[in-house]
């Protein structure tokens, strides 16, 4: 049975995982994940180019083992989930753990931006930007808003050329805030900061009170069940132990 009696993990260790998870949502299972964050040579890994992923290698030094650990963690305290696809267990972010992603990718991609003004770059393709996760895509825009950097203008004219109109809007807004031609509402940057800060609390599994619908009564899932109907892929149980066994359907316990 897998155990939570590892450490809560730090701010930056949750980050980091997500953040390796990233590139994998609904693609690749745990071992991969823990493959990324522990830097292999994998041929698989190198495949899908996943050491070019920023946190690439982050847990070197721990074993493997340890690092499954941690990942589990991040399940059980719903940062991240397990879905399958087939009979594939894949990783995908629980909202909790989007929330936070989109966060920390909105911020790299502002960071790559004011790389390219620090490099002098021009034209740049902005057409990688469309079809991103919208709410990823106007908080990069709120980070622009609160940079009052103007030098940015250029790249969002560019972006407004491509991308579609209810971004467009927001990017013409960008561009009017940056010029000093609107003011700049700070309050979704400072709500989305507090909001990661709760976020990144976690939320520590309990046990679950269902109701059977054969018999109508309450049952406890306890929380190492939630975990092996997880690991297994099963959806939570509809009838309670009793009912399960009276039909003599499937039984784990
Ligand atoms: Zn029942």
């Amino acid at each position: 049975m897998m155990n939570s009696s590892i450490n809560r993990l730090t701010d930056e260790e949750i980050k980091v995982i997500l953040r390796a998870a990233d590139p994998i949502i609904a693609k690749g299972g745990r071992t991969l994940l823990a493959k990324i964050l522990k830097g292999s040579r994998e041929k698989k890994v190198l495949q899908l180019e996943l050491d070019s992923c920023p946190v690439y290698g982050y847990f070197k030094d721990d074993k493997l083992d340890g690092i499954m650990q941690k990942i589990d963690w991040m399940i059980n305290f719903d940062f991240l989930d397990i879905e399958y696809y087939g009979k594939l267990p894949m990783i995908i972010f629980t909202e909790r753990g989007w929330h936070i992603e989109s966060d920390q990718i909105a911020e790299e991609l502002f960071n790559e931006w004011k790389e390219w003004i620090n490099k002098g770059k021009q034209n740049p393709d902005m057409s990688y930007l469309k079809d991103r996760n919208r709410e990823m895509v106007l908080l990069l825009l709120e980070k622009i808003k609160a940079s009052e950097n103007q030098t940015f203008i250029p790249y969002l004219e560019l972006w407004e050329k491509v991308d579609y109109k209810k971004v467009r809007d927001e990017i013409r807004r960008t561009i009017l805030v940056l010029n000093g031609e609107m003011p700049f509402d700070d309050s979704i940057i400072k709500e989305r900061a507090k909001s990661i800060r709760e976020a990144l609390k976690g939320l520590e599994m309990q046990d679950l009170l269902l109701k059977c619908w054969v018999c109508g009564e309450r049952f406890t899932f306890t929380i190492d069940e939630q975990r092996y109907y997880k690991s297994k892929g099963f959806k939570n149980p509809k009838r309670c132990k009793a009912c399960r066994k009276e039909k003599d359907d499937v039984f784990f316990y």
